[in-house]
């Protein structure tokens, strides 16, 4: 298991938990009989899903939905395994469906040469089996679970990586666009992060929906005034260093 994860899920509302997997944080959300994965985990998750899952008071039968925040492997890696398993249809912003179809490259996700050449011979396991994808997402969809949850566009990080707003618990799930190291909300880490400056203009997107509560990928969430830690982060990075004029 991801080892900063407690062992019990995190609870973020009676019907939106954050369950550890191997790599990352896994978000369940549950709606009427069904139970919708943001993320995957890593190749090998499935068992700590499914456990993480009855510690919920869920079961691994009731997943019909997968929606991936981006194709690292640590969040994709156990797709495969959570499909066979499941049955689940699966959604990922339509830029990045390609690679988990195996239709398209997986792309390396370091950028520092040295520890790209170090994982090259892993990345193909990493990667786990092909999967098709059921829904190729764009900025602003809305799908239809509790309340509406609504697709963000974040890229930087990847060039594919979303964010989820779910609507009826005014919680982001942000996938790795946003860390929160020692107290201090920070934006992704520069050696998986494919556009750094873009990521930065991402983070000021998110500013635009009503959000009280933030989940992360590898840390426990952030569940009091949300919003002022990112607007804080946003007034220190562009006092630092401004960002590119490059559109979102
Ligand atoms: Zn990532």
């Amino acid at each position: 298991m991801w080892p900063l994860w407690p062992r019990q899920p995190v609870t973020i509302a009676p019907d939106m938990v954050q369950i550890g997997a191997k790599g990352c944080a896994v978000t369940a959300i549950v709606h009427r009989d069904e139970v919708t994965l943001i993320d995957a985990g890593a190749r090998g998750s499935l068992p700590l899903i499914s456990r993480g899952l009855e510690a919920a008071g869920l079961h691994l039968s009731r997943v019909r939905h997968v929606v991936l925040t981006h194709y690292h492997p640590d969040h994709s890696g156990g797709l495969g395994e959570l499909v066979r398993a499941t049955g689940a249809r699966v959604a990922a912003h339509s830029t990045e469906a390609d690679i988990y179809t195996g239709q398209g490259l997986a792309p390396n996700p370091f950028r520092w040469r040295p520890y790209a050449v170090a994982a090259r011979p892993f990345l193909r396991y990493a990667y786990g089996n092909p999967v098709e994808i059921d829904w190729r997402l764009g900025d602003g969809d809305r799908l239809p679970w509790l309340d509406g949850i609504d697709v963000i566009h974040v890229p930087g990080h990847t060039a594919g990586s979303i964010s989820l707003y779910v609507r009826a618990h005014r919680a982001l799930v942000v996938g790795d666009a946003l860390q929160f190291r020692f107290g201090r909300l920070t934006g992704p880490a520069s050696a998986v992060t494919r556009d750094p400056a873009l990521a930065l203009l991402s983070i000021r997107k998110l500013l635009a929906v009503d959000f009280d509560t933030i989940c992360f990928s590898h840390f426990r969430p952030l569940s009091q005034g949300a919003a002022a830690f990112v607007r804080r982060f946003v007034e220190r990075s562009s006092r630092a260093e401004p960002p590119t004029a490059r559109e979102i």
